[in-house]
């Protein structure tokens, strides 16, 4: 399969490895000068488990694929939230009536961006339970397992979807036919909604957010605000089933004794969050649907101020 990574960062470069590794044509596309220019002289020089891996995939600016309409089988975006649209808007001269395009950012609503471009027939929606991490340019750290969870959104698209799954599932990408992503999109927007702002906010890992005598009524107040506005677009999220699942992750031998994602972000590299796809995006939809979500505007209100006291780029 032709594929192009639009977003070649943490996770596009896993996914962009695995892929390439497994005999897919695989192409980066990235905005960041730096990191396209490092792999394309040395390589994507990758950490992976353990051992140091250097592999040969080539890599473009968006800029650069004017007149390859139609090249390009399957797109997988890989952005932050809030940078989604524009790399849509770069990408649009690939994009063919044939191009598939897998979405498998974290956050709620990215449908809504990517109809804007795409053909309802082509857009395929994910959830993946890999991680991946930056280390510099053209370089990453890989380690851990995962799996991918997609489906089509929209009917006539299972072909294409269950194609996807193969090609995933023959780079060891761990890819599953779901009969209902949007659940699984919802479910993990919970757990990320409950740890990602507040141990950010705290500056705590999950273990020591996860021990005090609060976090019982703040992870269901905010789970319980989640599954009344996700009610209302038909998805009935299993909210005691979800409490347990985050209550999970407190074990401080396990998952809790690392940071979320959105703390690493903010606190230890300085950049903007995606609060605005998880707590944010429950409000704006709560909003619309005249549902009270306070506890997930106070966390976005806060975590932005918090970008706007550590200037955060
Ligand atoms: P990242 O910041 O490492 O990578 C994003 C890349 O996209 C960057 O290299 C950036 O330069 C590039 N980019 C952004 N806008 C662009 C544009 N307009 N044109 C070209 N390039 C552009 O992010 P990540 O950690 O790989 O996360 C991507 C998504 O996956 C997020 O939604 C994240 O929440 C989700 N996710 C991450 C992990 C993880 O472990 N890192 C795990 C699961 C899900």
């Amino acid at each position: 399969m032709r594929i192009a990574i639009a977003g070649a960062g943490a996770m596009g470069s896993r996914f962009g490895l695995m892929l390439h590794k497994a005999g897919n044509e695989v192409i980066l596309l990235d905005k960041w000068a730096d990191h396209v220019n490092a792999i394309n002289k040395s390589g994507l020089r990758v950490n992976y488990n353990g051992e140091d891996v250097v592999e040969k995939i080539p890599a473009f600016f968006p800029s650069e694929m004017e007149g390859y309409k139609g090249v390009i089988d399957t797109v997988i975006l890989f952005t932050k939230a809030m940078q989604l649209d524009d790399m849509l808007q770069s990408i649009k001269p690939i994009l063919s009536k044939d191009t598939k395009v897998l979405c498998l950012l974290n956050g709620l609503g990215h449908e809504d961006t990517v109809e804007k471009y795409v053909d309802k027939e082509n857009i395929l929606l994910g959830n993946t339970m890999w991680t991946a991490g930056l280390i510099g340019p053209g370089e990453v750290k890989l380690f851990g397992n995962g799996e991918v969870e997609l489906q089509n959104v929209y009917p006539g698209g299972k072909e294409a979807a269950l194609e996807v799954v193969k090609v995933l599932n023959e780079a060891g990408l761990n890819g599953i036919y779901s009969e209902n992503v949007m659940y699984s999109i919802w479910r993990k927007a919970c757990v990320n909604g409950t740890l990602n702002g507040t141990c950010t906010i705290l500056d705590a890992n999950i273990a020591s957010f996860g021990a005090t005598s609060v976090t019982d009524k703040i992870i269901r107040t905010i789970i319980n605000e989640f599954a009344a506005v996700a009610a209302k677009e038909g998805i009935n999220l299993d909210s005691e089933e979800i409490v347990n699942h985050v209550k999970s992750t407190f074990n401080p031998n396990g998952v809790g004794k690392h940071h979320p994602s959105m703390h690493q972000d903010l606190i230890k590299n300085n950049r903007l969050t995606e609060i605005d796809y998880i707590n944010g995006a429950v409000c704006k939809k709560g909003a619309k649907y005249n549902i009270q979500t306070p506890y997930c505007q106070l966390l976005t209100e806060l975590v932005h101020a918090k970008e706007e006291i550590l200037i955060a780029q």
